[in-house]
């Protein structure tokens, strides 16, 4: 790694000089069969000509003006978002990380302004992942991520998974609400089932507290639904979205119910760069695909196929615990981690990109645009990379 970038990262040797579709081309001209999509970000692949248009004419244009003046790609990408959504407003950032702080301020921004300051804690999941900012690793409680960065914001408490009688009893007169991703991306590809959610939504309505979905890495149709929350016909109060949203180009965005973002008023949050000209032209230009009707079909169409594949791969091998997931956000287990790592790598060096995620899980994150064909040409890389020595 360069010897002045923050040595916060361990990339491989591997660098791509230019992506087609599905496939990335290292600087080798070798080619690689992307199944993580730069950790579901670029969900029509790569150098999709709609994307690729939408951002040269947009800078062509004007590239960047602060939200002091109205931009108008922006006003029709929130209007979109508010069509298709439970949501009422929408605020604009540029990373996931900060659609999670906007969606803590806006949870605590409610109770206060109700009169109710004192409700400002909030409840999330053992093994979740919000991000890397203040707010979002206290939130996360994670020691992995956490230690050396004390004091942590306060008001968190982390619940295990599954487990609602520990839920209601963590619920105290002090808490504003329950943030969950609906699909645990970085925790295993855990799926919380729909019965759960919609738990999870009877209990904030009985508690007047908010229920607030992270959809991050399982929204903008990964998981075969726009939002991974609608699978359990719920409406949450706040979501938060980035990665796909942008197909690769920086965004992020909250989305709030009327009564919450209501209570967000002039001055109390903003960003420089959030909902800039460039990345809201790329992000309509995502939207213009993913909003259309064959796109989430064919999305579950694939995914049914690639489940079958995957235990079939299972069922073949004696090495896989269990394949998780839904849509197109799954998750091969292993026994330990060691074989995960050991698999990552050899299934790079066989021409195929996959992520690892925790409990030994190796992610399989294709961009929403692959093919049966290409799924095919996956599973063969998976089937012999499990059979190497
Ligand atoms: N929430 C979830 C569910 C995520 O998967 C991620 C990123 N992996 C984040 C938040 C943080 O997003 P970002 O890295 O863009 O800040």
């Amino acid at each position: 790694m360069g010897k002045h970038i923050l040595p916060v990262y361990k990339p491989s040797e591997l660098s791509f000089q230019k992506g087609d579709g599905c496939y990335l081309l290292d600087r080798n001209g070798k080619k690689f069969l992307d199944f993580s999509s730069g950790i579901a970000v670029n969900i029509l692949g790569y150098n999709h000509p709609h994307l690729t248009t939408a951002l040269k004419e947009s800078a062509d244009k004007v590239w960047h003006t602060s939200n002091i003046y109205t931009i108008p790609g922006q006003e029709i990408l929130a209007q979109r978002l508010v069509e298709n959504s439970f949501a009422e407003y929408v605020f604009f950032c540029n990373s996931g990380s900060e659609a999670v702080e906007c969606a803590i301020k806006a949870a605590r921004k409610y109770f206060h302004a109700k009169g109710m300051p004192e409700k400002n804690r909030i409840i999330t999941i053992q093994g979740c992942f919000h991000g890397r900012t203040m707010a979002a690793i206290s939130a996360g409680g994670q020691k992995r991520h956490t230690e050396g960065f004390g004091p942590l914001l306060k008001g968190f408490d982390q619940v295990p998974f599954g487990d609602h009688d520990t839920i209601k009893q963590f619920i105290t007169n002090q808490t504003a609400g329950i943030l969950v991703e609906p699909i645990l991306g970085e925790g295993g590809i855990k799926v919380i089932p729909e019965i759960c959610l919609k738990g999870l939504r009877e209990i904030c309505s009985e508690r007047k507290i908010l229920l607030i979905c992270d959809e991050i890495q399982s929204g903008m149709g990964r998981s075969g639904k726009f939002f991974s929350y609608e699978w359990a016909n719920i409406k949450p109060d706040i979501v938060t979205v980035a990665k796909g949203l942008g197909g690769g180009f920086p965004i992020g965005a909250c989305l709030t119910s009327k009564k919450v973002g209501e209570k967000m008023t002039f001055g109390s949050h903003g960003s420089t760069f959030g909902g800039n000209p460039l990345a809201v032209a790329v992000a309509n230009a995502v939207l213009d695909i993913v909003f259309d009707k064959s796109f989430l079909r064919q999305v579950n169409e694939v995914s049914q196929y690639f489940f079958a594949g995957l235990e079939k791969l299972k069922n073949d091998s004696n090495q896989i615990l269990e394949i998780r997931g839904k849509g197109l956000i799954l998750g091969i287990k292993f026994g330990d981690e060691t074989k995960c790592e050991v698999f990552v790598d050899k299934a790079r060096k066989n021409g195929l990109l996959i992520v690892k995620a925790a409990e030994n899980v190796v992610r399989l994150l294709p961009p929403l645009i692959i093919s049966k064909e290409q799924i095919d040409h996956g599973l063969k890389i998976l089937k012999t990379t499990l059979e190497m020595k």
